[in-house]
């Protein structure tokens, strides 16, 4: 039987990037697989193929809409065509696929293909089509993953009635697309179709979309997603989804109670994801899990079973690529030895629209909960002379900072490169700077980024230059 110091069972952002640290750390590491590509939700079917149509349809939709404006003239024929699109996403899918199998092969990790489970806490069974094996392990980190939520009436047909999965490998744009959740995935995945010119309703439950994120953030990027076209029925609670031949038809009650029916050529099921743990033997260990199926940790992401891990979606907290990846770092480090911390507040979340979302630390809703005293400062995008020169006109920066201390204690942004906009706020927080620092800090001119300093501005005072 082949002996391991660290298994790591999921090849997602979370488990493989855990391998590569412990093989940095002089760990023999196996990493377990259950499809044949590895990188997980994110690299196959999440963050980076969405990312990539959303790019293509925001390249086209900017000649389409705003061509004009920057002095391109199309002379003849402008058009996109879905199955060459469709074709990109899937080239840098697997080039960025390929990319993990060279890391896994530089690091010398033994990549084992098939589904691991745990026979007991030392031991686990690798089953694929080919046959089955067993490793001997000291200690192995979870990270599982998750797989599209969805409702109990709603059967997922794959055809018509789909997960982002699907809508990520669609041959056809929906002349009419409904989207069941009006969270981060839907509104990215809506949008690209929008631009290819489907009409795009949305069905949310609350009375409010992106949930997680600062509420003014959540309105004002309501009212520019209408903007762009895209539909909008809050409040609304879908009971009903089934499919007649072509037609997707759908039934929800209103917050009056009145029942309102729709219909489509395709909906989108996009009400969150749920962890996998599915055949991973947990009850052979005593892993204990939440009513929700995540994964029991503590602090050092120890499950109950002393030297099995979890990372990731498959725990508690955000299900984001990069919150795993720091958890995978963390384990490979305490297993090591080393004393790691991760601070949850400050892991950023983005929602990659165009313009985009991105915010770190606290909500003024949570403030207000807490207790905890606060100023803000805000600044529109449109002020900005880098806006105009681009066209990218809509958003705005809010930071929030303690009252007495003016510690910086939440940013929150929309507009053009909001992603990587907040990487100065993630910066500034995790060194504790106050709004004064930022306003004080050269910032380029002419960049998006002169917003982040004009709040800090007008947080510390009002005194904003451009305004
Ligand atoms: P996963 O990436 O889900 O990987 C788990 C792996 O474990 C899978 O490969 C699975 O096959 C394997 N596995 C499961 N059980 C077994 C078993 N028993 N044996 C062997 N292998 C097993 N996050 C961001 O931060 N930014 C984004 O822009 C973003 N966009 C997204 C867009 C979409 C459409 C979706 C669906 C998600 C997006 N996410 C994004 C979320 C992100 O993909 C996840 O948070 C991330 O992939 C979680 O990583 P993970 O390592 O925990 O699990």
């Amino acid at each position: 039987m082949d002996q391991y110091d660290v298994a790591v069972i999921g090849s997602g952002p979370g488990g493989y990037v855990a391998a590569i640290r412990c093989a940095q750390l002089g760990k023999k590491v196996a990493l377990i697989e259950r499809y044949t590509t590895l990188g997980g939700t994110c690299l196959n079917v999440g963050c980076i193929p969405s990312k990539a149509l959303l790019d293509s349809s925001h390249h086209y939709d900017l000649l389409r809409r705003h061509g004009k404006d920057h002095g391109i003239q199309i002379n003849g024929s402008f058009d996109f065509d879905i199955v060459s699109m469709m074709k990109r996403k899937s080239s840098v899918v697997s080039k960025t696929v390929h990319g993990i199998n060279y890391l896994m092969k530089k690091n010398k990790i033994h990549v084992l293909y098939g589904h691991g489970s745990f026979l007991d806490s030392n031991a686990i069974l690798i089953k694929s089509d080919s046959g089955q094996s067993t490793i001997h392990v000291k200690s192995t980190i979870i990270a599982t993953g998750s797989k599209p939520n969805t409702l109990p009436f709603i059967a997922i047909d794959k055809e018509r009635i789909i997960t982002s999965t699907e809508a990520l490998s669609l041959d056809e744009v929906p002349r009419r697309l409904i989207i069941v959740g009006g969270g981060v995935i839907g509104l990215e995945l809506g949008q690209v179709y929008l631009r290819l010119g489907s009409e795009v309703t949305v069905l949310e439950y609350a009375d409010r979309i992106l949930p997680s994120m600062d509420l003014s953030l959540s309105r004002e990027m309501l009212k520019v997603l209408k903007k762009q076209g895209m539909i909008f029925h809050l409040s609304h609670s879908v009971n009903k989804v089934t499919r007649n031949e072509e037609v997707v038809e759908i039934e929800a009650h209103n917050n009056s109670g009145d029942t309102v029916q729709f219909e489509a050529d395709y909906s989108l099921i996009s009400v969150g994801r749920k962890p996998y743990t599915d055949n991973l033997g947990l009850d052979k260990i005593g892993v204990n899990t939440t009513s929700s199926g995540q994964i029991e940790t503590d602090q050092n992401l120890q499950t109950s079973c002393p030297n099995v891990y979890a990372i990731g979606d498959v725990i508690r907290g955000t299900m984001l690529a990069h919150k795993a990846e720091e958890e995978g770092i963390l384990v490979a480090e305490y297993l090591a030895g080393q004393r790691p911390h991760i601070d949850y507040n400050l892991i950023p979340n983005v929602v990659y629209t165009w313009p985009e979302v991105a915010s770190v630390g606290k909500t003024e809703q949570q403030l207000k909960l807490e207790n905890i005293e606060y100023k803000k400062g805000q600044f529109p995008m449109s002020a900005l002379g880098r806006s105009r020169a681009s066209g990218d006109m809509d958003g705005l920066v809010k930071i929030l900072s303690h009252k007495q201390t003016d510690e910086i204690l939440g940013v929150h942004v929309i507009g053009a490169r909001a992603a990587d906009i907040i990487a100065e706020a993630v910066v500034a927080m995790e060194f504790r700077a106050s709004a004064e620092d930022i306003a004080r800090i050269s910032h380029a001119h002419p960049t998006f980024t002169e917003a982040v300093k004009e709040a800090a501005l007008a947080t510390t005072g009002n005194r904003p230059i451009h305004i």
